[in-house]
C-alpha cells in the first residue's frame, strides 16, 4: 500500500456481532447509535478489540451513547468560537489548528469532535487556500497544528503538497500533526509519507493513544519508523472511565510509549461531548491517579493532566496540587504524601 488509499470502508453492526463484540439482541439499538455517530474501525483495531476490553470500549458503540445529559455540549472545546476562516481555529496568538479533513480511520465513541467528524470529507481547496492565506499574512503564528478528523488520512501526495506550502511560510517555525493513524492504521506510515512530512524542518507528531493494548507490533514498528526518521513524537491520551482510569493501566501505557521514544504530553480530562457521559471520571479521580503516578514513573513518562475549559477558553493543567501557601511560606507535599515546610529565601 502506498499510503494514498482512502480510508477503509466502514464496518457494520452485523460485523461486530460476528466478532462477538456486541450481542445480537443489542443490534437494533446500536443501529440507531450508528445513525447518530459514525462507526469505523480498522482491521488492526477490530482485532485488538477482540483481545482487549480497553480497546473495544473506545470503538464499539453502546446504547449508553443515546443518553444525553444536561451538561453535554455540541462543541465541547469551543473550536467554532475562534474560527477566523473556515477550517482554522486561532485561539492562542502563536498557534493555529488547521482542520484539513473531517474523516478519521476510526471513530472513537468519546470523540470531542463527534458532531463534526465523518460528515464532509476533506477541507475544500478554496477553503484550504484561504486558511493558508490567513496563516501567511499573520506573522504572529509560529506553529501550525494539522488536525481533523485525522490529517494522516490524506494521501501522501496531498500531505506533501500541504507541507511544502507551509514550509514556504517563513514565520511558521513548527508544524505539528495530531493523529491516531500510526497506532490505528500503521500501514499508512510509508516512506512516501515520511518523506512528505520531512519537507518541513521542524515537524512534530502528537499521537492520540489511550491504552497499551492499542500498541500492536505493527503500531510499534510504525512509531519506530517515525522516530528513526528523526520526527519527535509526543502523545496525548484521554482519561476514560472503563478504559484507562487506573494508575496501573496508565503506567503500562506511559512506560510502553516512552520505550517507543514517544513522550507522554497531555492526559486530557474527558470533554463534555454528547452521548459520552459514561466515559467521564471526576477531576478528583484524575488527580488521585496522577498523584499515584508521580514518584512511581520517570518524569519523562509523566504527561500533564489538562482540562479544556468548555466554551473555548483554553487548556489548563489540573493535576494535583503539591504546594499550599501559609503565613510563613509554603507547605509542600512529597510523592509519598508527607508534608514539608518551604520558605523562599529573604531577598
Ligand atoms: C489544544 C489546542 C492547541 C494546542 O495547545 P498546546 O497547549 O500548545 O498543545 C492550540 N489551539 C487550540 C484551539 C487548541 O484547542
Ligand atoms: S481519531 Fe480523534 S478526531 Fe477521530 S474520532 Fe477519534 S478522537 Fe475524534
Amino acid at each position: 500500500m502506498d499510503g494514498s488509499s482512502p480510508p477503509r470502508a466502514a464496518l457494520t453492526i452485523p460485523d461486530l456481532v460476528a466478532d462477538g463484540l456486541v450481542r445480537a439482541d443489542d443490534a437494533p439499538v446500536l443501529e440507531q447509535v450508528a445513525q447518530d455517530f459514525r462507526l469505523r474501525l480498522t482491521p488492526q483495531m477490530r482485532a485488538a478489540s477482540a483481545r482487549s476490553d480497553g480497546v473495544a470500549r473506545q470503538f464499539v458503540p453502546t446504547a449508553a451513547e443515546l443518553i444525553q445529559r444536561p451538561e453535554d455540549l455540541p462543541d465541547p472545546i469551543g473550536d467554532d468560537a475562534h474560527a477566523p476562516v473556515p477550517g482554522l481555529t486561532h485561539r492562542y496568538p502563536d498557534r493555529v489548528i488547521l482542520h484539513v479533513t473531517k474523516t478519521c480511520e476510526v471513530y472513537c465513541r468519546f470523540c470531542f469532535r463527534r458532531e463534526t467528524v465523518g460528515d464532509t470529507g476533506h477541507l475544500p481547496q478554496d477553503q484550504l487556500d484561504a486558511a493558508l492565506d490567513y496563516i501567511a499574512r499573520t506573522p504572529a503564528i509560529h506553529e501550525v497544528i494539522l488536525t481533523g478528523g485525522d490529517p494522516l488520512v490524506l494521501s501522501a501526495r496531498r500531505i506533501a503538497d500541504l507541507v511544502a506550502r507551509l514550509a514556504d511560510i517563513a514565520h511558521v517555525g513548527v508544524l505539528r500533526l495530531h493523529t491516531r493513524v500510526p497506532v490505528v492504521a500503521p500501514d499508512r506510515i510509508t516512506d512516501a509519507l515520511i518523506a512528505a512530512l520531512r519537507q518541513h524542518p521542524s515537524v512534530w507528531i502528537v499521537l492520540h493513544t489511550n491504552h497499551a493494548d492499542e500498541l500492536t507490533a505493527e503500531a510499534r514498528a510504525a512509531l519506530t519508523r517515525l522516530a528513526d526518521a528523526g520526527i519527535p513524537l509526543l502523545s496525548q491520551s484521554v482519561l476514560l472511565r472503563g478504559v484507562n482510569d487506573s494508575a496501573d493501566t496508565l503506567e503500562a501505557l506511559f512506560r510502553a510509549l516512552i520505550r517507543l521514544r514517544v513522550k507522554p504530553y497531555y492526559l486530557h480530562h474527558c470533554d463534555l461531548a454528547r452521548g459520552a457521559g459514561h466515559f467521564r471520571t471526576t477531576i478528583d479521580q484524575g488527580q488521585a491517579i496522577m498523584a499515584s503516578l508521580r514518584g512511581r514513573l520517570s518524569g519523562t513518562a509523566l504527561p500533564t493532566y489538562v482540562l479544556d475549559i468548555p466554551g473555548g477558553y483554553g487548556k489548563v493543567p489540573i493535576g494535583p496540587g503539591y504546594l499550599v501557601p501559609d503565613a510563613q511560606g509554603w507547605t509542600v507535599t512529597d510523592p509519598n504524601g508527607q508534608q514539608h515546610r518551604y520558605s523562599d529565601p529573604e531577598s
